[in-house]
């Protein structure tokens, strides 16, 4: 195995220098003024990454599926009725976490693995349905499929339902705009496009959220994640009177903070299209080397990570032979087709060597597998889509 090698995994992802010093400052307390302004300007920076100006925007110590778990604590109530539109696994995990609040969760689902429910199947059930919130999976990271939320939220709300995406694989690479296209809550995590390390929890609650939450006729059943304990360290920041409950994730928000200001720096409309580039980079080189891809359609395809089938003959033993090449990629996740695909990763810092790296060390280990191919293909495919941008 070489010594460093390339991390192509969708999350957590390879972080910039900028980002490990921050990890590495020395500890200072929780009311120190330097950590309760890093506080402040971390939520102010979030709200601009995610277009929501108007948003309080939660950081917990935790990861994304403890962001999924606040949503569902915070915003349904016990009678209220949940539709989750299900692309893959984390459609899967979002109603069994609502579940686990006894909420009543309707699923439509996508027709086969790789494809979106249409919106005429949604719209059928928000017709025929009292939904209190809407739920969809911006890119499913164990398909590799992304959805139009944009135009999901724009169906919720004619339906009068609260819309709620897991942008966990998404925000900072995909393109959202919350306030814009009306979603009222967002789920995220630090280790994937927005490029920090793995360890905080981050939801987003735009003001119908907000209003909802204040509006429950029953408690939440959550000990941590209530926003009763949150939100007054979102609104006012860290205080004598509004402190953290627990003890935050001191040099995890620092190193947060700097990632924020290191996306905003590159500019949110440039970040998009770069992902949007490397994606068709090596979506077009592995498409030259003959393999498929587990999404039906580039239109349905993520822009932080590629889904991709193993040719026939071939399993997971090829993802060592890519690590001996220097580069680190995923096995399946989806419990159907979980042998038959593997995922490359590819967001936050990557780079255009990053991306052409990959392919080198996929062809280098497709032929130490035994794979016919024509030598080079690949890495030729993505560079032409590379410069010609
Ligand atoms: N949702 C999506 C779309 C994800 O990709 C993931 C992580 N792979 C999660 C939720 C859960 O995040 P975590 O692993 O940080 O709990």
């Amino acid at each position: 195995m070489h010594k460093t090698c390339l991390l192509m995994i969708p999350g957590p992802t390879e972080l910039t220098q900028g980002v490990l010093t921050a990890l590495s400052a020395p500890m200072c307390s929780h009311l120190d003024p330097g950590f309760t302004d890093d506080w402040k300007q971390t939520l102010q920076r979030l709200r601009l990454v995610f277009g929501c100006s108007n948003g309080q925007p939660f950081v917990a110590s935790g990861n994304g599926t403890l962001a999924m778990d606040m949503a569902a604590a915070n915003l349904p109530e016990p009678d209220d009725t949940v539709l989750v539109v299900n692309t893959g696994v984390f459609g899967d995990r979002f109603a069994s976490i609502l579940g686990c609040y006894g909420r009543t969760v309707t699923q439509v689902c996508a027709p086969q693995i790789g494809d979106v429910p249409s919106l005429e199947a949604v719209e059928n059930l928000l017709r025929d349905g009292n939904f209190k919130l809407l739920v969809a999976t911006h890119v499913d990271t164990s398909t590799g499929v992304r959805v139009d939320v944009k135009r999901l939220a724009a169906l919720g709300h004619r339906y009068g339902t609260l819309v709620v995406v897991d942008g966990v694989c998404a925000v900072a690479g995909e393109e959202m705009q919350q306030e814009e296209w009306n979603i009222d809550l967002v789920v995220a995590a630090s280790q994937k496009a927005l490029g920090a390390p793995p360890g905080l929890a981050i939801v987003m609650a735009g003001p119908r959220a907000v209003h909802a939450f204040h509006a429950r006729k029953t408690p939440v059943r959550h000990g941590d994640a209530d926003w009763t304990f949150w939100l007054p360290l979102v609104e006012n920041g860290i205080t004598r009177e509004t402190r953290h409950r627990g003890t935050p994730p001191i040099n995890l928000i620092r190193a947060l903070n700097v990632a924020l200001s290191q996306i905003l720096a590159e500019g949110l409309e440039a970040r998009v299209a770069h992902h949007e580039l490397v994606s068709k980079a090596i979506k077009a080189g592995v498409n030259a080397l003959g393999l498929t891809q587990v999404p039906i359609g580039p239109d349905r395809a993520a822009h932080t990570l590629s889904a991709v089938y193993y040719p026939p003959g071939l399993d997971c033993s090829l993802l060592a032979h890519v690590e001996e090449e220097g580069v680190i990629l995923s096995g399946g996740f989806h419990p159907v087709i979980h042998d038959r695909y593997f995922r490359i990763g590819h967001m936050g810092t990557i780079s255009h060597s990053d991306a052409l790296k990959t392919l080198g060390a996929l062809e280098r280990g497709l032929d130490r597998a035994g794979y016919k191919f024509e030598p080079g293909a690949g890495s030729v495919a993505a560079q032409k889509v590379l410069s010609e941008s």
